[in-house]
């Protein structure tokens, strides 16, 4: 499945490789501080694309972004991946889709792709950083430079190394450690120009170093923020952080940071969670913000 959000910068083109989207979790379980009451007060619970009213459940995606300048092809957030171990979660346990299928139909071959940019490294945004070959996790993407905050390597390494490999369901073993090994890895710090009208910028909150991608094309803005706001209802709630946020009050200044900025502009968010339409802009209003699907 693709998309073409309207209104993208000129010359960038952004394809979404979906994995799964539908009702996938309460508001109450990712949101910790949200009650059902104030669920049903925020304005997103009466939008049938981003809320099951009946199953009392977000609607949610898990997509990689595929973006292609006129020079590069990039892939923005590998998501699940094929036949990971993900005994936690059985949605992503063992998936078998037809993410590479779906790249090939949109001309693309694995090789073709330049770069790879993961915003943060949990487990539903470095996947396809690997596949399984003749019993090992090879590089998916063997011609990419594959970039990576060194904070979030630098914190994720640690993590590893003090609680086992176990964390964050394996990916350091399966999805991280075959990417430095075949000499793919770039750390960066900071801003960080990738190729020209790419650039990443530290949002640091749900993860230690995660960074967001913003297109700029010399005139309009999109920007693909990863997991900074997971949900729609979160622009309605820029207070509730996720149960996965290891720093909730930086997570909340780095979402109110960008809502402040982009709000009422033509900017464009491409998040990681956002079902169709993923492509979104923000307005303000009395008491805060929303999220508007023009
Ligand atoms: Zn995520």
């Amino acid at each position: 499945m693709s998309f073409r959000p309207s209104a993208l910068p000129g010359p960038f083109r952004i394809d979404r490789l979906v994995e799964f989207e539908g009702p996938f979790r309460s508001a109450t379980h990712l949101f910790p501080l949200a009650t059902d009451a104030e669920v049903r007060a925020t304005p997103t619970w009466q939008d049938d694309r981003f809320y099951d009213r009946q199953r009392d459940l977000l609607v949610m995606a898990f997509h990689a972004l595929l973006v292609r300048t006129p020079s590069h092809n990039i892939i923005v957030d590998t998501c699940l991946g094929n036949h990971k171990p993900r005994p936690m979660v059985p949605e992503w346990n063992e998936r078998s889709g037809a993410f590479l299928e779906d790249l090939g139909a949109l001309g693309l071959r694995p090789e073709d792709i330049d770069v790879v940019l993961c915003t943060h490294l949990h487990a539903d945004h470095v996947g396809w950083n690997t596949q399984r070959v003749d019993g090992r996790w090879v590089p998916t993407f063997p011609r990419a430079r594959h970039l990576f905050a060194r904070r979030e390597i630098e914190h994720f390494r640690e993590r590893m190394q003090n609680e086992g490999p176990a964390i964050h369901h394996g990916i350091w073993q399966d999805s991280i450690q075959p990417v430095l090994d075949a000499g793919l890895a770039e750390f960066v710090d900071g801003v960080h120009d990738v190729v020209p009208g790419v650039s990443l910028h530290p949002a640091p909150g749900h993860t230690p170093g995660c960074v967001m991608v913003r297109l700029f094309d010399g005139t309009s803005t999109a920007w693909l923020i990863g997991d900074v706001i997971h949900h729609p209802m979160q622009v309605d709630r820029p207070d509730w952080y996720s149960r996965f946020c290891e720093d909730p009050p930086a997570a909340v200044a780095s979402r109110v940071g960008l809502l402040e900025s982009i709000a009422d502009s033509t900017t464009r968010l491409i998040p990681a969670h956002f079902p169709n339409p993923t492509s979104v802009r923000i307005v303000r209003t009395e008491d805060g913000f929303r999220v508007l699907t023009d």
